[in-house]
């Protein structure tokens, strides 16, 4: 069995869709469709999820929202349409119907992947399995587990729709995964089932060594472990929700990132053999908009550090140096009064970026060596170098104006140790 996961772009329209319906005949272990709800069919288009949440937002507001439905309406019947279906206009009208009623902003997205899955359960003639009765969280919105394990495993055990990004709680209220969650929704299905494979398809071929807008030409890398998968979209790189890996990677299910639209494309695998003791870099990532806070005064350190942990903070990193606390936190977010007041001095700096290679033993590489020598040669002097004992990843602090010249660095100095294709023993037949 595999269970196959489509993101928004590769269900963007009737065409798309049809598309989706090739490559699933192709297969007959083809048999659990996770789907998102329809992405933006070009760079001025709209995602469904998030007119969604703009209908919810303005019907809390008290404002008129029959505008902005619409479009939500008129993107189903387009995409029914396309495909010889009857408008979906009662599911429509329920949509609307809640939205009037006020219901809450996770049952307005989850509507999205509601309604696609509804349509392409009726398009395949396949079981839809409402993810509100398989998915179930605890009223702290926690997933509960292993509930959602036998009930996946009992309700798709002949296959189906399975809309992804959405579950619930016993009383019924919805829950979502953060943006982007149908890949947990996935992965949690793939699991469950013990399938052959995850196959995640999307709008790009694979997970790149480099975000390709950054170093044109970067290759789409062939193999990697979960491991590697889960650093690189911990330290930046949007290629998959990082939660998605933890169930697969439990279960042993391989997973297959790949392009929806060249189906004969291999895309990446990811699992857990890394077959031979090759030290290799994987992946150049990262991300910006980054400010480091400074808190001196290192008596105060670890109380200073345990309410940092303890606050919302959006932490990227805390590290409790020879003499401050140093936070580094996304977007310029602010500290608390009462944690910048335990400190003897805090100095704030913003602007910042991380770089991050990511590999295994990147140690016996000697990247932390080579890597900042390249960020030497392209002008560039990183703040702060950090390379944990396990030698998986390797992050440069530096200024974000020196982001994608710092990529384009990284990436040229590893140019000869990007991974290999590992062997292929774990892949079930390709098609
Ligand atoms: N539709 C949701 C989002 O836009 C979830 C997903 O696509 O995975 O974030």
């Amino acid at each position: 069995m595999r269970v196959c996961k489509f993101g928004g772009a590769p269900l963007a329209d009737g065409a798309a869709i049809r598309k989706m319906e090739q490559i699933l005949k192709r297969e007959p272990e083809r048999r659990v469709l996770v789907p998102s709800a329809p992405g933006k069919r070009d760079g001025r288009d709209e995602k469904i999820t998030d007119l969604l949440y703009a209908c919810q937002a303005a019907a809390a507001a008290g404002r008129n929202f029959g505008h902005l439905f619409d479009r939500v309406a008129e993107r189903y019947r387009e995409i029914a349409h396309s495909l010889g279906l009857p408008p979906p206009d009662s599911n429509l009208r329920a949509v609307y119907a809640g939205l009037k009623d006020g219901r809450d902003a996770a049952w307005a997205a989850s509507r999205g992947e509601w309604l696609c899955g509804r349509l392409l359960a009726r398009y395949l003639d396949w079981p839809f399995v409402d993810a509100a009765e398989v998915i179930r969280f605890d009223t702290a919105g926690r997933l509960k587990f292993q509930e959602t394990m036998e009930l996946l495993r009992h309700r798709l055990r002949g296959g189906g729709v399975l809309p992804g990004f959405y579950g619930a709680e016993e009383n019924g209220a919805i829950h979502t995964f953060a943006r982007g969650g149908s890949d947990i929704t996935g992965a949690l299905a793939a699991a469950a089932l013990n399938a052959d494979v995850y196959e995640n398809f999307k709008d790009v071929a694979g997970v790149f060594a480099a975000d390709p807008a950054i170093v044109p030409g970067a290759r789409c890398v062939a193999d990697m472990t979960y491991r590697e998968l889960r650093a690189l979209s911990r330290l930046g790189a949007q290629v998959i929700s990082e939660a998605a890996v933890a169930p697969v990677r439990a279960a042993g299910v391989p997973l297959n990132i790949r392009p929806a639209d060249d189906p004969a494309h291999p895309g990446t695998w990811v699992h857990a053999a890394f077959g031979g003791d090759v030290p290799r870099v994987t992946g150049v990532t990262g991300r910006g908009g980054l400010t480091l806070w400074r808190l001196e005064g290192i008596e105060k350190g670890p109380e200073m550090a345990r309410a940092a942990l303890n606050s919302d903070l959006p932490l990227e990193r805390l590290a409790l140096d020879a003499d401050a606390l140093c936070l580094t936190l996304r977007g310029r977010a602010e500290l608390p009064e009462a944690l910048v007041a335990q400190a003897d001095q805090a100095r704030r700096q913003e602007g910042l970026a991380a770089l991050s290679l990511v590999g295994e033993d990147l140690s016996r590489l000697d990247a932390a060596a080579r890597f900042s020598a390249a960020l030497t040669a392209a002008g560039i002097r990183p703040l702060s170098l950090h390379l944990p004992p396990d030698g998986q990843y390797l992050t440069a602090v530096i200024p974000e104006a020196d982001y994608e010249k710092g990529g384009r660095a990284a990436y040229e100095a590893f140019n000869s140790c990007w991974g290999g294709s590992l062997s292929g023993a774990y892949r079930p037949a390709f098609r």
